[in-house]
């Protein structure tokens, strides 16, 4: 089957813009086609008028947050990205506006940023290039889900944990009449990467999986096909940076081992033939098989999170975590 043309739309002041985008152009098994509007020195909104006027209709828009080197009346006063998304949601009602940036994490709240489904870093192109035919693909089918049912099986959830998740979705996107409506679709897909793709809950990542498997994070991908049933593939999967359902994990394991009082990760351990020697450590008290990801201190929420007991580390002091979502956990200062 012929995948259909993926029409990308690039709004960006940047200079030579056209071959910095050109990883864009080489998405794996998707034909796509870059329509680049470079607006340096120009006027934004005058260009982008001509754009939907004239232009291909956008199957995706990446647009610079920043647009600093622009001209003209508009450029003047707009200075970013998101300024221009109304407009464009006007004309491209069923498109996903994404945002690309050079700057810091913190910086990125600011005018307009809540109007893009998504801000991405630049220096991560190839990731986002791999990305834009789920996030095309997910947007069309999300425009469809007309019922919360529609709903369940865009995501795919699991029969055991349809309860859970219907007390876990957030009150705006419970309203039916709302579904498939422009609305719903940006605030499906914003809370979908913020909250359950991001955090782990329903879903797991890699690390959150290698420690209820038991094993080290540098070995999980040794043993990684034998949970492949487990991957979550349903809308907006990333295939960069893939999640697995923490039921399914859970049950394929206690399905497979015989004996119900091990902990999760000897079960494991013993359905997967993980060896001692590549069981994870406790990143604090280096004893083996740690039960959570804790950051080093409070300060460093930025920082990478490590494998460590429960009883190695503590909540939080001040980030209150979400129901069905693991805790934010920060080492337990050593003692003498
Ligand atoms: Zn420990």
């Amino acid at each position: 089957m012929t995948e259909p043309i993926i029409e990308i739309t690039i709004i960006d002041d940047l200079q030579n813009g056209a071959a910095y985008f050109s990883p864009l152009q080489n998405i794996p098994d998707y034909p796509c086609h870059v329509n680049f509007i470079g607006v340096e020195n120009e006027d934004p909104l005058e260009k982008l008028k001509a754009a939907i006027a004239t232009g291909p209709v956008p199957d995706i828009v990446l647009i610079d947050h920043v647009l600093d080197k622009t001209s003209g009346a508009s450029g003047a006063l707009l200075q970013r990205g998101g300024s221009l998304v109304p407009i464009m949601r006007e004309h491209w009602t069923k498109c996903p506006i994404l945002a690309i940036t050079a700057e810091p994490s913190d910086c990125r709240k600011d005018v307009g940023s809540d109007n893009y489904e998504e801000v991405f870093d630049r220096q991560y192109l190839d990731v986002l290039a791999r990305f834009i035919p789920s996030v095309v693909a997910g947007y069309r089918k999300a425009t469809n889900i007309k019922t919360y049912d529609d709903l369940l099986k865009s995501i795919d959830v699991p029969e055991t944990e349809k309860v859970a998740f219907f007390r876990a979705l957030p009150d705006s996107l419970k309203i039916e009449d709302l579904y498939g409506s422009p609305r719903f679709v940006h605030d499906l897909y914003r809370w979908f990467r913020e909250v359950f793709y991001e955090k782990a809950g329903f879903l797991y990542d890699a690390k959150w999986v290698a420690l209820t498997m038991g094993v080290a994070e540098s070995h999980f991908y040794d043993y990684a096909e034998q949970i492949s049933s487990c991957v979550y593939n349903g809308i907006w999967a990333d295939p960069s940076s893939s999640r697995w359902w923490k039921a399914n994990l859970y049950s394929k394991i206690r399905s497979k081992c015989d004996n119900p009082n091990l902990s999760i990760q000897k079960a494991a351990c013993r359905v997967f033939g993980i060896k001692d020697a590549v069981f994870s450590k406790c990143y604090s008290c280096e004893e083996i098989w740690p039960d959570t990801l804790a950051y080093m201190d409070e300060s460093a929420l930025s920082s990478e999170r490590k494998a460590m007991h429960l009883h190695c580390s503590e909540p939080h002091p001040r980030r209150q975590g979400l129901p069905y979502y693991e805790e934010e956990r920060v080492m337990l200062e050593a003692t003498e």
